[in-house]
């Protein structure tokens, strides 16, 4: 067995999904996971704020090959001309069964060890986790470390009912989509935020999904990268007409609301135990809440010509700004497969 996944997630699915493409065999694959469908906890989070369609495009499948995108997949005219000119969002029920195709044909399954990782540690001739073996080529791919709670409210990623006067804390994706749900359900809503919501398409501006704007990116010294990296993280959402609603603004919530906390999740490296520890025992280098990684998203200090440690998902963003989308998982997967591939 030569190559390890942490984390059992999106990130995971389509990091594994680029091994088998690339000809890496199930054998030599273990994913160390928390769930055995990798759906699951984004799939409960998605439906906790009744999201309908994927704030990402075509592009952002779980498939391996770039081609065919989610819009070919649904099969229709409209899905096709609305790509042409990026207004394309794909309904969550066809990712998902996307999703769960993914994980079907791709071998998943078989590779799959249900295992909370508490530790990954660099060893002579590669990589252990939690002590079993030593692995040559590990990624890490655990995902958020947890939801941003607030006393008092229940967070708009755990299940929950409108009441007939709903507060929602914040000014992103989750904040927007509630804003619209509790309307919708005839509650009369009040929102509280910290600052105007900043409208965008994507999570982080296009630029950064391309090739130049990513070298300009990775150019950037570390406080600039910091900077940068802390504004991308501000709170977005689309812009258009269906995302226009009318809510009071209020600076705190009022008496007698039911309070719904849309505040994400806890943010950097030291709140995830794992890389907390893994930071601690290897002396990574780190910046603010941001773990240091190469342009190709390996830990530098623990990667070399035999052995590779890489990072996929929001733990990544140093390497990839949006790395907590799936095209980010795919951009970590990617360079993932071909050190795999060239030290095999
Ligand atoms: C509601 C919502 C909607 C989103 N919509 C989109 C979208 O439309 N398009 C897009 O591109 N992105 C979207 N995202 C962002 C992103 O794609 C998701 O957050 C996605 O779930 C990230 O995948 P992940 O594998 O990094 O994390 P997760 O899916 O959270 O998976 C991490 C997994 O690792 C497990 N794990 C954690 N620690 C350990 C450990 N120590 N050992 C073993 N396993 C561990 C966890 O339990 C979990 O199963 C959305 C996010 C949310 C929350």
């Amino acid at each position: 067995m030569r190559c390890a996944i942490v984390g059992s997630g999106l990130a995971a699915l389509a990091s594994y999904a680029t091994l088998r493409h690339a000809g890496v065999p199930a054998e030599e694959i273990a994913v160390f996971g928390t769930h055995a469908d990798p759906t699951e906890v984004w799939r409960g989070r998605a439906a906790a704020i009744r999201q309908q369609r994927m704030r990402s495009e075509s592009d952002g499948h779980l498939g391996a090959a770039a081609f065919p995108g989610l819009a070919l997949r649904e099969r229709s005219l409209r899905a096709l001309a609305q790509t042409v000119t990026n207004r394309y969002r794909p309904p969550v029920e066809l990712f998902l069964a996307h999703a769960a195709g993914v994980r079907a044909q791709s071998g998943w399954d078989a590779s799959f060890v249900e295992q909370r990782v508490e530790r990954v540690r660099a060893v002579d001739g590669g990589l252990e986790v939690d002590g079993d073996r030593p692995f040559a080529h590990v990624l890490i791919a655990t995902g958020h470390p947890g939801l941003a709670r607030l006393p008092g409210a229940v967070h708009a990623y755990e299940p929950h009912a409108y009441e007939p006067r709903v507060a929602v804390i914040g000014a992103g994706m989750a904040a927007a989509t509630e804003w619209r749900n509790a309307l919708a359900a005839g509650s009369e809503v009040v929102s509280i935020r910290r600052r105007e919501p900043l409208r965008r398409p994507l999570n982080v501006p296009r630029a950064y999904f391309s090739r130049r704007g990513l070298e300009s990116f990775h150019r950037l010294p570390p406080r600039a990268r910091v900077e940068l990296l802390r504004d991308l993280g501000r709170p977005s959402y689309p812009p258009g007409r269906e995302w226009d609603v009318d809510v009071r603004v209020v600076a705190e919530p009022p008496s007698g609301f039911q309070v719904i906390a849309a505040t994400g999740f806890l943010k950097g490296w030291r709140e995830d135990m794992l890389l907390a520890d893994l930071v601690e025992a290897h002396g990574l280098e780190t910046h603010d809440r941001f773990l240091v990684l190469a342009a190709d998203s390996t830990v530098p200090a623990l990667t070399d010509d035999r052995r590779t440690l890489s990072v996929a998902g929001v733990p990544g963003q140093w390497a990839f700004p949006a790395a907590d989308t799936i095209a980010g998982a795919k951009y970590a997967a990617r360079a993932f497969a071909r050190r795999v591939c060239r030290t095999r």
